[in-house]
């Protein structure tokens, strides 16, 4: 399997010869070949790890991102608790959905390498609600959280949101595929992002355009390394 990163995704343009359907998510090849090896060995210890997101487009995240400045979509706060987004400045607009949100060109979601897993053993994916109780002792998802600790690595996988390590709060079911995506961040470019947001139908351009370099610094860079023992299968 290539293990070419695949750059056509980089800002979420839908080039669909470079993903392929892993469980009904959209994967790069060898993210979804490296992430069924996965599957196979946690399988045989009881955890069942599917996938509930992978690949997205920069158009579907722009229907988000969309969706929550006109208040048209759920808007919430650090608290997790419901805002009215006509209340808010458009600096605190921006600040606030980009706490649950990725601005749309600069989602790890847009690469194919990267995917969100839950323990269908535990929990079915109706149920899921894909927050941070879920992955921890007691959750239905706890004994997922144990065992990717200890095996995530060796299948080539590691886990970018981590609680004081990344710009993007915690999300312990958020994966990524290091062969292909350290080069993909590696491959960021700040200013080819400028250019197509400003052509873009983006809401809130004006506050959030003149900030996009501390932006992309906060929620694109800022991430937990993989580990030391990663391997490369
Ligand atoms: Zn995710």
């Amino acid at each position: 399997m290539p293990l070419t990163p695949p750059l056509p995704l980089l800002y979420g343009d839908h080039v669909s010869q470079l993903l392929v359907d892993c469980h009904g998510v959209m994967l790069s090849a060898a993210t979804a070949q490296a992430f069924s090896a996965m599957q196979q060995a946690a399988l045989a210890q009881g955890i069942n790890i599917m996938p509930c997101s992978g690949y997205r487009s920069f158009e579907r995240q722009l229907h988000i991102w969309n969706g929550k400045a006109a208040g048209t979509r759920p808007l919430l706060d650090a608290n997790e608790c419901p805002v009215d987004a006509l209340s808010l400045s458009d600096d605190q607009l921006v600040e606030t959905i980009l706490l649950w949100s990725a601005l749309p060109g600069a989602s790890r979601h847009h690469w194919g390498t990267d995917v969100d897993v839950f323990d269908a053993q535990g929990i079915s994916r109706a149920d899921l609600q894909l927050v941070p109780s879920e992955y921890q002792a007691g959750g239905p998802c706890d004994a997922l959280t144990h065992w990717l600790e200890q095996h995530a690595a060796r299948f080539g996988f590691f886990l970018p949101y981590q609680a004081g390590q990344s710009g993007v709060s915690a999300e312990p079911w958020h994966l990524s595929y290091a062969p292909q995506a350290v080069a993909m961040l590696a491959h960021f470019n700040h200013d080819e992002l400028y250019q197509r947001l400003k052509q873009s139908d983006l809401k809130l351009k004006a506050a959030l355009l003149p900030r996009l370099e501390q932006i992309i610094a906060t929620y694109v860079h800022h991430i937990a390394a993989p580990p030391q023992n990663l391997t490369i299968p």
